[in-house]
């Protein structure tokens, strides 16, 4: 703990006032570029990996960067994303997952989460994409990142399942990606759903 006090000193002594301008205007609104849905991974730092400022991303995260399939009015998925899109009005929604996830690995392996009964619950959100890449018989070598990447492509599916971002793709007001963060190389691939395969973002 002693450690994350000196960083709070740190931030107001030495990064605060360089950027008093920013935080004057933040303290007025937010105006997002982007609902940034990822895991809750400690490697995984969006406004680091996308080169943003604060204020720039809304980021929501859950371990598995998982977004349950729209079934009712009452889900806090469907009010997060009302709240980002009619209110604060973002017009990009990105879901990223990661290399090395935790929860991918718990995907892949179910065993892992004997014991853990919430957490197993919680990634049956997983289940999906892994009957998808075993079906494939692919190496082992690759079924985690296979698991990992059909992951985002089906939780971008089920993103699509709720009215309110029915309503934007059809207004034309928002804009769907899907990511894979690779911690290693510091690379973002992102999907190609016409391809059916994601791509390294390039300049
Ligand atoms: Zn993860």
């Amino acid at each position: 703990m002693d450690s994350i006090r000196k960083g709070v000193i740190t931030f107001q002594r030495y990064v605060f006032p360089q950027h008093k301008a920013l935080f004057r205007r933040l303290a007025l609104g937010q105006t997002p570029k982007a609902l940034f849905i990822t895991c809750a991974d400690s490697r995984v730092d969006p406004t680091l990996i996308t080169h943003s400022d604060p204020g720039e991303l809304f980021v929501d995260r859950n371990a598995g960067n998982f977004m349950p399939p729209f079934h009712g009015e009452n889900a806090s998925e469907a009010a997060g994303l009302e709240y980002a899109l009619k209110v604060l009005k973002i017009p990009n929604i990105i879901i990223c997952g990661h290399s090395d996830c935790g929860a991918m690995k718990a995907v892949w392996h179910p065993e892992m989460t004997d014991g853990l009964p919430s957490v197993k619950r919680w990634l049956r959100n997983g289940n999906e994409a892994r009957k998808q890449v075993m079906t494939r018989k692919l190496p082992e070598a690759e079924q985690l990142a296979a698991i990992t990447e059909r992951n985002v492509v089906n939780q971008l599916e089920h993103l699509r399942s709720y009215p309110v971002v029915q309503d934007c793709l059809v207004s034309g007001t928002v804009r769907i990606a899907g990511w894979v963060y690779d911690i290693e190389h510091g690379k973002v691939l992102e999907y190609n759903s016409e391809a059916d395969r994601f791509e390294v973002i390039k300049g």
